[in-house]
């Protein structure tokens, strides 16, 4: 048994039924997946291509509707390895990504979904855009010029600690550069905010996707 039926109740009843609940499994067994599965969870976040690789079996392989999601930073020489293996990639933080992506993903005929990272708390040790602006002309680029690649919104975490003027400083940039994309594509519909320890403050501020693995699964080890 995992957590993922509490945990899931709880994040419907907080958004009101409008929140998607990524399962985040990184660190814990193909076995502990099942499970989830078995309760519900349909969608796993996941922070290595490595992991991915070594954990599930190939999409064609997967249980009925399971998806994996990439949520960590990804470097370039890995893309040809993930972008067979996710239905998203959420983590996506620079132009020559962007780029590698929508070529292996036209190798391949495949369309992908991505999320653009933002740096929302400016913390110098997280990934993503620091610059709301560059995040903007990335979205532009990928509607523009990269046929294979569903651009689907924004991914940020939180800043760290429990401040709560910071948390809603961060919150407040991310939302507005959401705004700024979504008038750019019909498909980009997706605020990815909140982990175990604020979720439930995200999906107040607006977050439509959390992403939650020690609540579910329990402490990594
Ligand atoms: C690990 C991770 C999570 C989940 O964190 P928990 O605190 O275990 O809920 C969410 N998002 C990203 C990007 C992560 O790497």
């Amino acid at each position: 048994m995992t957590e993922y039926r509490k945990v899931y109740d709880e994040v419907r009843s907080v958004s009101g039924g409008k929140a998607v609940l990524v399962s985040v499994s990184k660190f814990h067994p193909y076995e502990a997946v099942l499970e989830a599965y078995a309760e519900g969870a349909r969608i796993f976040g996941e922070n290595r291509v490595q992991e991915i690789e070594a954990k599930f079996p190939l999409p064609e392989n997967r249980p009925e509707g399971m998806e994996v999601y990439l949520i960590g930073q990804l470097q370039r020489n890995k893309v040809r390895k993930v972008v067979p293996l996710v239905s998203r990639i959420e983590s996506v933080d620079s132009m020559p990504l962007i780029e590698k992506i929508e070529q292996e993903a036209s190798r391949i005929d495949k369309r992908i979904d991505v999320l653009l990272e933002y740096n929302s708390s400016g913390e110098e040790q997280k990934s993503g855009f620091i610059s709301a602006d560059e995040l903007c002309d990335a979205a532009l680029f990928i509607i523009r010029s990269c046929p294979h690649i569903r651009l689907r919104g924004v991914m940020t975490i939180g800043p760290l600690g429990y401040d709560r003027e910071k948390n809603m400083a961060a919150f407040n940039a991310t939302r507005d550069v959401f705004q700024r994309i979504s008038s750019l594509s019909d498909d980009i519909d997706v605020l990815s905010r909140g982990m175990s320890a604020d979720w439930k403050e995200a999906i107040e501020a607006g977050s439509n996707e959390v992403r939650i693995g020690t609540a579910i699964f329990g402490e990594r080890k």
